[in-house]
């Protein structure tokens, strides 16, 4: 049995607006009052690709139950993954299409390490 929860968030424009907690979303602890209401987001935990200390590419869920209705790859009412880079929103399709390019990118990366390593060796490019 799952129980709903809420939070209750002061707002700038809105005053205490309570709402629904989604089970995935990480809490609220960084918010603040001069919020406007549009502006509250549930977020998930980050997945985040790091090379040698350095954020190549982090992607969470993310929703904004309040978000005018924009464009929504920018993110919006309905819940998506947050992608950065490149800062978009992304839908099931999309996510499983970046993560074919990443697939694609990979072996990009291979074939990149298997002319060094020719190079090297002196073989072909010196
Ligand atoms: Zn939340």
């Amino acid at each position: 049995m799952t129980e709903s929860r809420t939070i209750t968030l002061p707002t700038e424009d809105h005053g205490s607006v309570t709402l629904p907690e989604p089970t995935w979303c990480v809490g609220h602890a960084d918010h603040r009052p001069d919020t406007y209401r549009a502006d509250i987001l549930h977020k998930g935990p980050d997945v985040t690709l790091t090379f040698r200390a350095a954020e190549v590419i982090t992607a969470c869920l993310a929703q904004s139950p309040f978000a005018t209705p924009g464009t929504p790859s920018l993110g919006g009412r309905t819940v998506g993954v947050s992608v950065y880079p490149p800062g978009r929103t992304l839908a099931p399709v999309g996510l499983y299409e970046l993560a074919s390019f990443l697939d694609s990118y990979a072996d990009r990366l291979r074939d990149l390490a298997d002319q060094l390593t020719s190079i090297l060796a002196g073989g072909e490019g010196q």
